[in-house]
């Protein structure tokens, strides 16, 4: 897999152009910011009444309306929530589209499942810093980057892997590496990950350990500490180091539970049950359900979201939290 550093990318391919970056939050906030430190003219667009107007002009940055914002640009990174880009694309972004234009995205979903169909006559690839947005502000603060993915959608000017790779060297991204990938890996890749293993997968796990405890007769606060709070222990090893080096510091008691009981926990069935999960991301099934979802106000996301809030795990760790001060959440 070929890798991109700072040597293959020539940031004066921006020379010239207004980017416009499209929302700022969590990625729009660090990615514009990035650019404008890297020399990069960067404008904001945003909605007229959003809180974070005042926060993007603080930093020194024009902000306008989308609409305006896009009319102005060359170069428009959309940031924005996925589910609201079709609708936002269409209504204020589309309509000011010019020949020659380049539209960017931090995830491909919506040109993968076709919620974005561009004109034939602008590039359109896609950046993505793989960490969230406060990661990719703080390290390049540092001197640092994280790593980044790009893919080219359409290329019209056939410069597009190039002003990709410029993009990514203004927001850090060659300082760690840039990998390239396609919409469609990109996509499905992200979606598979965040539903099995990272959100899905590990949210399960934890109340389903926490409650098996509990039900058990063992005290929450317990069952809190082992299942929930302990697991970031683990995976920061794992994340330094492989699954080796967590196993090297762990106990060997510990590894030859972890060894001989994960494959109970995770079987051959759990397995089916991911490809299946894969194979609905894959046939479009996960995002029609998702944008309809969307488009009823969210009943069932709610319904669930609440369920969970009421959790005893979630009560038993508020009380355990506030003995524990240094933890910062983010609400
Ligand atoms: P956030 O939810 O943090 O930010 C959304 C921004 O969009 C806010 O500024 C919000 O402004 C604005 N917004 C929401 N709805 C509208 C609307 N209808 N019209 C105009 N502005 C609106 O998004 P993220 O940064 O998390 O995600 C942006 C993109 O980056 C997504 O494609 C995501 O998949 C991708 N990505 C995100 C990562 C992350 O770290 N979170 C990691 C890698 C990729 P307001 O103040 O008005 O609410
Ligand atoms: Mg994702
Ligand atoms: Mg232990």
């Amino acid at each position: 897999m070929k890798v991109f550093y700072d040597s293959d990318a020539d940031l004066s391919l921006l020379d010239g152009k207004t980017v416009a970056v499209i929302g700022y939050g969590s990625q729009g906030h660090a990615q514009a910011q990035n650019l404008k430190d890297s020399g990069v003219n960067v404008i904001i667009g945003l909605r007229p009444n959003s809180p974070r107007v005042k926060e993007a002009q603080a930093f020194g940055f024009e902000v306008y309306s989308v609409a305006e914002a896009a009319q102005k640009a060359d170069f428009i990174q959309i940031l924005l929530p996925d589910e609201v880009q079709g609708k936002v694309y269409r209504e204020e972004i589309a309509p000011y589209l010019k020949e020659g234009d380049v539209l960017c995205f931090s995830h491909g979903f919506n040109i993968h499942f076709g919620q974005i169909q561009p004109p034939k006559n602008v590039d359109v690839f896609l950046v993505a810093p793989k960490s969230p947005g406060h990661m990719v502000r703080r390290m390049y603060e540092k001197g640092a980057g994280v790593p980044h993915l790009i893919a080219i959608h359409q290329d019209y000017s056939g410069r597009a892997h190039d002003i990709a790779l410029a993009y990514a060297k203004g927001t850090g991204g060659t300082r760690a590496g840039v990998i390239e990938t396609t919409f469609r890996e990109e996509t499905e890749t992200d979606l598979f990950g965040e539903q099995v293993v990272l959100c899905g997968g590990a949210t399960a796990l934890v109340k389903a350990g926490f409650e098996t405890l509990v039900e058990a007769g063992y005290a929450p606060e317990m069952a809190y500490f082992e299942c929930l709070h302990e697991l970031k222990l683990i995976v920061d090893l794992m994340y330094e180091g492989g699954i080796s080096a967590m196993r090297y510091s762990v106990s060997d008691t510990a590894q030859w539970g972890d060894m001989i009981i994960g494959p109970r926990i995770i079987t051959e069935d759990t397995k089916d049950e991911m490809r299946q999960v894969l194979a609905e991301i894959q046939d479009g099934t996960f995002a029609k359900e998702w944008l309809l979802e969307n488009q009823v106000n969210r009943p069932q996301f709610n319904a669930l979201a609440k369920a969970d809030e009421d959790h005893e795990i979630e009560e038993v760790g508020k009380k355990l939290r506030a003995m524990m001060p240094w933890l910062k959440a983010t609400k």
